[in-house]
């Protein structure tokens, strides 16, 4: 490629400007007075800076003798970090050698930017620092104007996996599992974490009994001896493998999925009592929009339900109501709800209380008029007896319930279009510092 006159033509103060501005710190590297440019690259309008990498003719790399001479420029984009929020790249002009003894010809090479490669090294450590932050890879990509891709080759080499140390586990774990990549055999993924901190221990791209015990069997038998309580969802079947692998544990249940448990079953009975009322009368069709926006209202707790200020509610005709008035009038349209309801509002006191001895009494003696399938869902905590008293005994589970929430939206949202798990968990280990920047 023959290159411009001007574009090898040095500029001495023009030269040493570019180079502050864009860290350059190769003296091979020049810039002229024609070196920047605003042009469109890749469809966008970008900045262009052009500059040419040349020095003596080394020792051929092929041969190692020393009859190399110079020879053409190679043109190539590099792309910078943007200025200015408009993408920015380096057009460099590399010089090309020959060498008169084994012919072959080779590039001069540069520090700035690897070889091959068309992305600058610190846009590529920009996107590193990125990785580590609650952002998406979409973002991110958008953020230096490069593909997703790009962004997952930096999320590729950039980080080293810490080893996991065998010998260690935490002394109180939190499981889960969320919908995992494509390419996961259990469609689940799972997720450890340490319930004291907080903080992400592992995770697996797959939550089957086997692969579970597989995984937990690594570890030495006094760091699963240190495993003291292992806080999970009630409807998870891992109560037969934590057992096997952790002989020291007790298990609880996540108290926030209990309360859930209950919530779901008045809201199932909220459901029914407006699927009975009669489409073709003119209150009922009033009443069935009220049970659909007020919803969260009969789900709140008495004791948070407003007795004393009025407002108006939009369905109410405009009138004042304070919102428990709201909730009776929601009651008394539905018979089979209120029981429900009560029986509801009893659990929920209790359980704040935890007094799990009334609590379970007052499972075991629920009133006869009860609807049924509300019934069986209450029940269905007796099946997790042990669990449920033990979630109410320890503290931390309950402490560190928000803090775990969040923490699993935060790497739903982040692992949110990944094609492979392999992606999916460095980009949650690397945001949770659990892997380190080379
Ligand atoms: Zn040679």
């Amino acid at each position: 490629m023959s290159i411009n006159k001007n574009i090898r033509h040095a500029d001495k103060n023009l030269d040493q400007s570019i180079k502050l501005l864009l860290n350059i710190k190769d003296s091979h590297i020049s810039f002229s007075k024609e070196a920047v440019a605003k042009r469109k690259v890749r469809g966008h309008m970008a900045t262009v800076f052009t500059g040419f990498l040349s020095y003596d003719p080394p020792r051929c790399p092929h041969c190692g003798l020393t009859s190399v001479n110079r020879h053409s420029f190679k043109k190539t984009m590099i792309q910078l970090l943007p200025y200015q929020e408009v993408p920015t790249y380096l057009e460099l002009y590399k010089q090309r050698f020959y060498c008169k003894d084994c012919h072959h010809t080779f590039t001069a090479e540069t520090y700035y930017v690897q070889k091959h490669c068309s992305i600058a090294q610190s846009l590529k450590f920009a996107i590193a620092v990125d990785l580590k932050k609650k952002i998406s890879m979409k973002e991110i990509a958008k953020r230096y104007y490069v593909s997703t891709k790009t962004v997952e080759r930096v999320l590729d080499a950039f980080f080293v996996e810490t080893r996991l140390k065998l010998n260690y586990l935490p002394k109180h774990l939190l499981i889960d599992e969320f919908k995992g990549t494509k390419d996961c055999p259990g469609a689940m993924c799972f997720i450890i974490s340490d319930a004291d901190t907080g903080k992400i221990f592992d995770i697996l791209d797959d939550r089957r009994n086997f692969k579970l015990k597989a995984y937990f069997m690594r570890f030495t038998w006094k760091a699963r001896k240190q495993v003291r309580h292992v806080v999970m969802d009630m409807n998870a079947a891992y109560d037969k493998v934590i057992k096997e692998v952790f002989p020291k544990a007790m298990i609880s249940i996540d108290r926030f999925h209990i309360i859930q448990q209950l919530t779901r079953a008045l809201n199932k009975q909220r459901i029914q009592a407006m699927k009975r009322l009669n489409k073709n009368n003119a209150q009922a069709r009033k009443d069935y929009r009220k049970f659909k926006k007020y919803w969260r209202t009969i789900l709140k707790k008495n004791a948070k339900l407003n007795y004393t200020s009025r407002k108006q509610f939009p369905l109410f005709q405009k009138k004042y109501l304070v919102e428990s008035e709201v909730v009776d009038y929601l009651l008394s349209i539905d018979s089979d709800l209120r029981v429900c309801y009560e029986v509801y509002q009893d659990l929920l006191i209790t359980f704040d209380a935890k007094d799990f001895k009334i609590f379970f009494e007052l499972i075991e003696t629920l009133p006869a008029t009860l609807p049924t399938e509300f019934k069986k869902s209450v029940k269905y905590l007796t099946k997790h007896k042990k669990a449920v008293i033990n979630s109410l005994q320890y503290p931390y589970s309950n402490g560190k319930l928000e803090g775990k929430n969040n923490l699993i939206k935060v790497i739903k949202r982040i692992a949110f279009g990944f094609r492979t798990f392999r992606h999916l968990r460095r980009r949650v280990m690397v945001q949770q510092s659990l892997f380190t920047i080379i």
